[in-house]
């Protein structure tokens, strides 16, 4: 049984480039896959990771990578998807001679592949790769948002753009502002409390958790939050769930439980399968594709990678509002769920 078969993959999906690199001397197994690059260049992140196979590295970068092709078209950059891959731990294995050698890896593509920052690497690790390539994005910050340091760290902009996009979403499903809305965030991390500060800021009330107890009580304190456990906060009777921690948290049995008539958060692959997207539709939930909701961090790596200004970052953000409604409006005239349509507008852009 061929285990590594590329182009029957059940990820495959049509990639357009798929490169495998091993440097013998540093020790640096990795793999680039670009996707799309239609609309241009593949910006994704470098990820590093202990996995357990090639397979499941490869699964994981063709299923990355494609999603960052449906994630910049709908954030209107002209940039395709691609992402790459480390196999290795991060905290145990990462040596400078193997990120200069993944920057090499990376200039051999000319340009056709773009990376960013992921989980694993650092931006210091990627200004080390930039040694060998210029095509590393997100290690010069030049414009700000809402004044934080331009420092190559994304989560001010996708904070932001979560904040418009929650307060559009909840102007559409509920005709209301955001004063007096109650919201569940999940997450109080670099994302979750920003996204807390501006809604603190409109009078939103706000239901917190967070696995760490400090980030819980930091809230609390400062936004007048209050504090649920994590396990209670599927639970609560709120207008809107953020989900600002991990992935797959929209699964059967946690959708049966939300009181919200929105979601609408930063954390990436929300559903656990795409029919979910259906289920949250027929119990009458605005779900914000988190794809679209999120992109405030990858508009922010382009805007850094472009001549721009801060205005043009932050106009360009406040878009995320605009390709919401069309999706929502496009979901009540076709009756199907707002995931689906989000999908089928990023192919109409892309392809
Ligand atoms: P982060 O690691 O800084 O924050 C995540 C927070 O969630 C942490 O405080 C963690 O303690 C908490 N958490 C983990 N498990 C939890 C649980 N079971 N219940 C409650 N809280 C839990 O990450 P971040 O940068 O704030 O990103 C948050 C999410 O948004 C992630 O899914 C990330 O992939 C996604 N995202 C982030 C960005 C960005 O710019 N940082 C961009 C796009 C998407």
């Amino acid at each position: 049984m061929n285990k590594m078969s590329v182009f029957e993959h059940s990820e495959f999906d049509g990639h357009e480039h798929v490169a495998f690199y091993q440097d013998k001397t540093s020790g640096l197994k990795a793999i680039i896959a670009v996707h799309n690059s239609n609309l241009g260049s593949a910006l994704g992140g470098c990820r590093m990771w202990p996995y357990a196979s090639d397979e499941e590295a490869l699964r994981d970068v063709l299923r990355l990578s494609k999603g960052m092709t449906y994630k910049a078209a709908m954030a209107g950059l002209k940039q395709g998807g691609g992402k790459a891959v480390i196999i290795g731990d991060p905290r145990t294995e990462k040596t400078s001679d193997k990120l200069l050698a993944m920057g090499k890896f990376i200039d051999s593509l000319s340009g056709k592949y773009i990376s960013a920052e992921d989980s694993g690497l650092t931006v210091d690790d990627l200004k080390t790769m930039g040694g060998q390539t210029e095509h590393v994005s997100g290690i010069h910050g030049k414009y700000h948002i809402n004044s934080e340091p331009a420092d190559g760290n994304p989560a001010p902009s996708t904070a932001y753009g979560v904040y418009v996009g929650l307060k559009t979403t909840v102007e559409y499903a509920l005709n209301s502002e955001l004063k007096g809305v109650k919201v569940a965030i999940q997450g109080l991390g670099h994302v979750g409390i920003r996204l807390a500060k501006h809604l603190h800021k409109q009078g939103a009330i706000l239901y917190v958790t967070d696995i760490r107890p400090e980030n819980i009580e930091k809230a609390v304190r400062e936004f007048s939050a209050i504090a649920v456990s994590p396990q209670n906060i599927y639970d609560v009777d709120v207008d809107v769930f953020a989900p600002c921690a991990m992935g797959a948290i929209l699964a059967a049995d946690n959708i049966a439980k939300l009181k919200a008539k929105v979601i609408a958060g930063a954390a990436n692959n929300q559903l656990a399968k795409e029919e979910f997207g259906q289920l949250l539709a027929d119990k009458g939930i605005i779900y914000a594709p988190d794809y679209v909701i999120n992109a405030g961090g990858i508009i922010d790596i382009y805007h850094q990678s472009i001549t721009s200004s801060d205005k043009g970052l932050r106009d360009h953000i406040e878009k995320i509002s605009e390709t919401l409604l069309e999706i929502y409006r496009r979901a009540q005239l076709q009756g199907i769920a707002t995931n689906i349509v989000a999908n089928q507008m990023a192919e109409e852009r892309f392809g």
